[in-house]
């Protein structure tokens, strides 16, 4: 691929990096265990941690390996402080319940600070000041109202309009005394624990649906069975809808991380920006010195402009604000939000109460993952969880649920129709090495990819799961789906859901 201004040539997270994660083998036959788990991120592993310490039998299955899905490409800020959302919250669910979740993220931070302190664990965890800022006149206000928010919700805060780290700002309002770590540090030590306490796990190993009989059984893609009295999808998107529409119901959102090395000292602080385009920054170690890592660019998967000028965009802003010495990592991942941005943790629909979801985390999912572990855990152990109400699936807020519902699917549909449509006739041979384009071959819409080798790649670009065109993203060399955010490679092989099976392969001569 060509090199963008040093840009690293391939995606690939720091966190995944330097870090011996144990691996395991392929499910080769049929299970009974009291719960299967489908998805090893930061809820399965949790839920797994949690559940094989009170004894039940548990079988986390991966179609990965595990850590490698949002979890091992997120920017991993343990905290309460999630953007403008508290004063939204108190307009939509009430002041009660706004303060429950506030209650929630905090209990989450406090779980992963007593866990990383009972194993004396070196995940770099460090408590640092969160820090919500605007540069813009018309974000003045909202931050206004959010800090009201905080008031009436009793957060800690202050307000300034200086922050430690040199960047322009207008007021900022800050939440003192939040989290940060290295995630795949913390997990592998719950993934041993829960390695020694009998959890079988599985990697590539995707599930492909879920069969009720007497019990639920989990079917996995090699046609092998995993029958359970529970089965808790933590797959990021749920791998099986059981009719709960899930498709209309999230939000798929992707969003790009530089990692980089400056002259200057890291000031300390975690900062994200009220406005749009999102700017999150925070510190690691490495080699005894700071990594910057530079988040944002949020943009609906799929869509949006050539994906390779999002990290150009962050790598001008980290150029222009504190100076580029080494430009190291680059990597980019998505997220779900919810039609009222509160995460779905629960039964899957109302009838179906031994399968359990947990999703729709909007890019929040350190404390909200960890919080889903807990609902999920405590509802299989029949224990009280305060939260458990907050979070259902089944929950219903008119307002503003209705009004996005209509939004997305009008944004939705689009995509099925114009996908349609489209015929750039692209010539393929006047593709470049490493470029992409949508074309007819032989009447047919497919997607061309011409690699490093000059060989091509041709697939039909018809999304597998509800049939929307998919668009390249030159970015990660991907073909990616705007319409609920399933990934494929060039090659049409799966690399995210909710699509469960590949793109079609296309040949010159079909
Ligand atoms: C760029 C970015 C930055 C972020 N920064 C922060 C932050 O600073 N703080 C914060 O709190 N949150 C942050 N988040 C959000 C957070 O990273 C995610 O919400 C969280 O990691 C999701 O965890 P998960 O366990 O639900 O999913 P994942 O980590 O994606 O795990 C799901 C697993 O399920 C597997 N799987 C999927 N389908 C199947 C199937 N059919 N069969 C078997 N296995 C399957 C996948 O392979 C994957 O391993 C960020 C997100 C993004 C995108």
């Amino acid at each position: 691929m060509t090199k963008h201004n040093n840009m690293p040539e391939n995606p690939e997270p720091f966190w995944r990096e330097l870090i011996d994660l144990p691996s395991f083998s392929k499910l080769k036959d049929s299970l009974k265990v009291d719960v299967g788990i489908v998805g090893g991120g930061i809820t399965g592993i949790t839920t797994a941690y949690l559940l094989a310490k009170e004894n039940i039998n548990v079988a986390l299955l991966d179609s990965n390996v595990i850590l490698n899905g949002t979890t091992g490409h997120t920017t991993a800020k343990v905290t309460a402080q999630h953007g403008l959302i508290y004063d939204e919250f108190i307009s939509h669910f009430g002041l009660e319940k706004t303060q429950l979740y506030y209650q929630a993220n905090m209990d989450a931070k406090k779980f992963i600070k007593q866990t990383i302190d009972q194993y004396n664990l070196k995940c770099d965890y460090k408590e640092e000041n969160a820090f919500l800022y605007t540069n813009s006149d018309d974000y003045l206000l909202k931050l206004e109202h959010e800090q009201k928010a905080y008031d009436k919700v009793k957060i800690p805060h202050e307000t300034k309009t200086n922050i430690p780290l040199d960047i322009p700002i207008k007021s900022a309002l800050v939440m003192p005394n939040q989290g940060q770590f290295h995630p795949l540090k913390y997990l592998k030590q719950l993934v041993d624990e829960s390695v020694s306490n009998g959890v079988q796990f599985y990697e590539n190993t995707a599930a492909i649906d879920v069969e009720y009989n007497k019990h639920p059984t989990i079917i996995t893609r090699d046609g092998y069975r995993v029958t359970c009295r529970y089965v808790i999808e933590a797959s990021h998107y749920p791998f099986y809808d059981g009719q709960g529409f899930y498709p209309t119901r999230l939000k798929p959102e992707r969003s790009y991380i530089i990692g980089i090395k400056t002259d200057k000292s890291y000031p300390g602080g975690m900062y994200i920006n009220a406005e749009s385009p999102t700017r999150s920054i925070r510190s690691t170690p490495i080699d005894d010195e700071n990594l910057w890592l530079i988040a944002g660019e949020n943009h609906r998967t799929g869509q949006g402009k050539s994906t390779i000028d999002h990290y150009v965009a962050l790598q001008n802003f980290a150029e222009k604000q504190f100076g580029v010495k080494d430009f190291i990592y680059r990597w980019s991942a998505q997220d779900l939000t919810t039609l009222d941005k509160l995460p779905y943790i629960g039964p899957v629909t109302k009838g179906q109460d031994s399968v359990l979801v947990a999703t729709g985390y909007r890019k929040w999912g350190m404390t909200n993952g960890t919080i889903a572990a807990q609902i999920l855990a405590d509802s299989i152990l029949e224990k009280e969880n305060p939260y458990k109400n907050l979070y259902t699936p089944a929950r219903f807020q008119g307002d503003p649920s209705v009004k996005k519902f209509a939004q997305f699917n009008t944004n939705v549909a689009k995509s099925l129709i114009k996908g349609k449509l489209d015929d750039t006739k692209e010539n393929i041979n006047n593709l470049d090495i490493d470029e992409a384009t949508i074309t007819r071959v032989n009447g047919e819409r497919t997607g061309v990819y011409k690699d490093k080798n000059a060989e091509l790649h041709l697939v039909d670009t018809t999304c597998t799961h509800l049939r929307c065109e998919v668009a390249w993203n030159s970015g990660e060399r991907t073909w990616d789906c705007p319409c609920h955010g399933s990934r494929f490679s060039y090659t049409g092989e799966v690399i995210e859901g909710p699509a469960k099976e590949p793109l079609e392969k296309r040949s010159l001569n079909d």
